[in-house]
């Protein structure tokens, strides 16, 4: 069954490129630059692998054609991942090389644990030939990101810091939100200490406020990390933040494939739930 767009409209900004493009230019008129995310996961068919390739390659055109302060962030299973590491490979590199034609720059999301380590193998792999046009995400959660933390720290990476998303076992991931929030912030530190690009990626202000505070007691510049959040989520405090001088981007998502993203964010917080069964009685 095809649930109607409107449900998932709080969270995603259109169904295609062209109806993202006024929401994303809205953003960047307010001061923030954006992530764009095609929405969808988990393709099984060398055919969808490659149109999919083909649309990223089509999106960063799409931004530089309408001027957006705007980069891209990609799951490596819509780019085959399932299917084969080397044929994902493959596709990541022909992305990565329109992104470097265009300097932009690809960040490529975590997704669950199954992932992780092919995930970070293909970051890595990438990063030497890319440098600067690719990134990573590392999520809080999981006990492995201790040692990859470390590692990314030595190589320099660009790295979304993020508490993770995915319904992961206790044997691999903390699960209580206070172990979650104390290992968030000694990644951050380490982050933010050593390497020139760190994305605080939460809604949450215990993690907000200490952030803060922590940059101003190292005297950590401004320039040197920046808060991300969620398309629909806490725009008013992503325009305080923005006064206070300090950088936020936010993370657009669009596309038709929004169900499995659009039922994260409701997994997440039961507020969202509310907020999206009471459009439903409005519409
Ligand atoms: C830019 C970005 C990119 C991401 N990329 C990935 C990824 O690649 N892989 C992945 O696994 N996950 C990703 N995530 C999701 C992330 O892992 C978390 O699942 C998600 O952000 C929820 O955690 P949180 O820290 O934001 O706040 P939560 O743990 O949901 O909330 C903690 C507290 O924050 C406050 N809060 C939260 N939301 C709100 C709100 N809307 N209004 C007011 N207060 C609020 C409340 O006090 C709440 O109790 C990403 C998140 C962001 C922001």
């Amino acid at each position: 069954m095809q649930l109607p767009f409107f449900l998932a409209r709080r969270f995603v900004a259109g169904e295609n490129f062209s109806q993202a493009v006024s929401k994303v230019k809205e953003l960047n008129h307010k001061g923030i630059p954006v992530t764009l995310d095609l929405l969808g996961e988990n393709v099984t068919d060398r055919d969808t692998a490659e149109a999919t390739t083909l649309e990223y390659c089509d999106l960063l055109d799409g931004i530089r054609d309408e001027q957006l302060d705007a980069t891209i962030s990609i799951k490596l299973t819509m780019l085959g991942l399932d299917i084969d590491t080397g044929y994902c490979r493959e596709n990541l590199h022909k992305l990565l090389d329109k992104a470097k034609k265009l300097d932009q720059f690809v960040r490529i999301d975590m997704e669950g644990s199954d992932y992780t380590q092919r995930t970070l193998d293909l970051f890595y792999d990438a990063r030497k030939i890319y440098g600067r046009h690719v990134g990573i995400v590392i999520q809080a959660y999981l006990f492995r990101s201790r040692e990859d933390i470390a590692a990314l720290v030595q190589n320099g990476a660009d790295v979304r810091l993020c508490k993770g998303a995915y319904n992961e076992p206790p044997s691999l991931a903390y699960k209580n939100m206070s172990d979650i929030r104390t290992m968030f912030k000694n990644y951050a530190a380490d982050l933010m200490k050593f390497t020139d690009n760190t994305r605080i990626a939460t809604h949450d202000d215990h993690l907000i406020e200490w952030t803060k505070r922590y940059a101003s007691e190292n005297r950590i510049p401004q320039e040197k990390f920046e808060f991300q959040m969620l398309y629909g989520l806490r725009l008013s405090t992503c325009e305080d933040l923005v006064k206070e001088g300090y950088r936020v981007r936010i993370y657009v998502p669009y596309g038709t494939m929004w169900f499995p993203y659009f039922s994260r964010r409701l997994r997440e917080r039961k507020e969202n739930i509310w907020f999206i069964l009471r459009n439903m009685f409005r519409n």
